[in-house]
């Protein structure tokens, strides 16, 4: 037994005291509350470089936590906290799948992020991760391309026909259907309440989080001078911009056309009272071709459905559902769930994704500033990567080996413009 609480609050000078408030992060923006640092947090490695990251979204939050593990000195910087619900990564949940067409890099990655999710989860000692597969509607070419890949790297599937289906989910209707793909591994992730267990974690382990707005200083010789936050400098030895769609506001010249960021919405629909086959325990997540489903997590059915892209300012968007959305997501719940027609929908989010051209993300170093590095563009499928992501990030970072053929995907050169359109898929 600790003696003092997991998450207990702590003071600032506590943290001086420790040696783990860095003087260069106090000229700017404004702590958050932070934990306590807990005993056997890593040791500060002096031969490292000092690193700041701003956005605690899937690819800041977990890169910080990576580095801080690493025995970097990081402080994370976002403007409006983790999980905030402007940001992409701030929705209540997010899917876990395994098929990706012919795309095997991100099966693989998939893949790897469902053992780290679990065995985060136990470390931090917070569910974060629910394990109840996908059902996933194909077209016939579609269904032999991921039948191609699960078989060459051995994944488990199955193509079930509407009896079947009957049979193991009575909840559902997929009688129009003649095969749906059932894939066991994967699931559903807790996305806002996992960016915030992921910051108090990287506290506990030495690192700062601090709230403010941050924008690329001067750049001169190669290098970044320093970063401002709020407008005052904040010298680092590396800066990571993982700004999710503010990306092309942050650098408007190098990423305004190679990140669109279209608005999303979605709806979570209630269960009647005491029916649970809802839940993840009892029902896989549904994607239909242009409508999908994350089973309840506590927060009711997710349902998401797409009107065409309509841009999105992650600042000052609108975040009301619109009407049409609404009723094509009623449609579609009694349609597949019939017993669910009717019922309430308890909460609904609008955010907006951030697209690349190709639907690869995009990590590089800026071209002007060997100091800086970008990621993002996580085209609708990066939350579940955050893990996985972190560690990618942490060793491209401090110069570790990686590999080249992933490297290249995600170069800004392999990038064309984004705002024509293209990719959209996500999940
Ligand atoms: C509707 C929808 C459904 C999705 N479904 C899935 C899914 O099922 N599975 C999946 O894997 N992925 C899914 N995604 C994609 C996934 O959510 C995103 O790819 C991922 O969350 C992006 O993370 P990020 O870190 O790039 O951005 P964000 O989460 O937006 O984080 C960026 C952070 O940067 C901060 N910031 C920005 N600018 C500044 C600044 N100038 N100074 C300081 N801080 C700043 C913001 O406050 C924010 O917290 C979905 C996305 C959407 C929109």
């Amino acid at each position: 037994m600790t003696s003092s609480p997991p998450f207990a609050p702590t003071t600032r000078r506590a943290l001086l005291a420790a040696g783990l408030a860095g003087s260069a992060a106090s000229l700017a923006g404004k702590a958050a509350a932070q934990v306590a640092v807990r005993p056997g947090a890593p040791a500060i490695n002096r031969r490292l470089p000092d690193v700041v990251v701003v956005g605690a979204g899937a690819f800041g939050g977990w890169t910080a936590l990576a580095l801080r593990e690493a025995g970097a000195r990081v402080t994370l910087v976002d403007a409006y906290g983790p999980g905030n619900p402007r940001a992409s990564s701030g929705d209540e949940s997010r899917l876990l799948r395994l098929s990706y067409g012919t795309r095997d890099i991100y099966t693989l990655w998939a893949q790897r992020a469902a053992a780290l999710w679990d065995r985060r989860q136990q470390e931090f000692g917070r569910r974060m991760y629910y394990p109840n597969g996908s059902l996933r509607v194909m077209h016939e070419a579609e269904l032999a391309a991921q039948r191609a890949v699960f078989d060459r790297h051995a994944i488990p599937y199955e193509v079930l026909g509407p009896d079947e289906m009957r049979k193991r989910w009575p909840q559902l209707n997929y009688d129009d259907t003649p095969h749906v793909f059932y894939e066991s591994t994967g699931g559903v992730v807790k996305a806002r309440e996992s960016m915030i267990a992921v910051s108090e974690v990287f506290m506990q382990k030495g690192g700062e989080v601090r709230i403010g707005h941050a924008r690329p200083g001067p750049m001169s010789g190669g290098a970044m001078q320093h970063l401002l936050v709020d407008d005052a400098p904040l010298p680092a030895g590396l800066t990571l911009f993982a700004c999710g769609p503010w990306l092309p506001k942050v650098f408007p010249q190098l990423l305004g056309d190679r990140i669109r960021v279209p608005r999303r919405e979605l709806f979570y629909v209630g269960s009647p009272i005491g029916d649970h086959r809802y839940r993840w325990e009892h029902l896989p997540n549904l994607a239909d071709l242009d409508t999908y489903t994350a089973s309840d997590v506590d927060y009711g059915i997710k349902v998401a459905s797409r009107l065409p892209d309509t841009p999105m300012d992650p600042d000052f968007g609108a975040r009301m559902p619109t009407e049409f959305l609404r009723q094509q997501v009623e449609d579609y719940v009694a349609r597949r769930m019939p017993g669910l027609k009717g019922q309430p929908i308890v909460a609904t989010r609008t955010c907006q994704t951030e697209y690349s051209d190709n639907s690869h993300f995009i990590i590089d170093r800026h071209p002007e500033a060997a100091n800086v590095w970008i990621a993002g563009a996580g085209s609708g499928h990066a939350f579940k990567m955050g893990p996985v992501l972190g560690d990618y990030l942490r060793d491209r970072l401090l110069g570790r080996p990686t590999d080249p053929a992933e490297d290249a995907l995600f170069t800004l050169a392999s990038h064309k413009s984004a705002l024509a359109g293209g990719a959209g898929g996500g999940a």
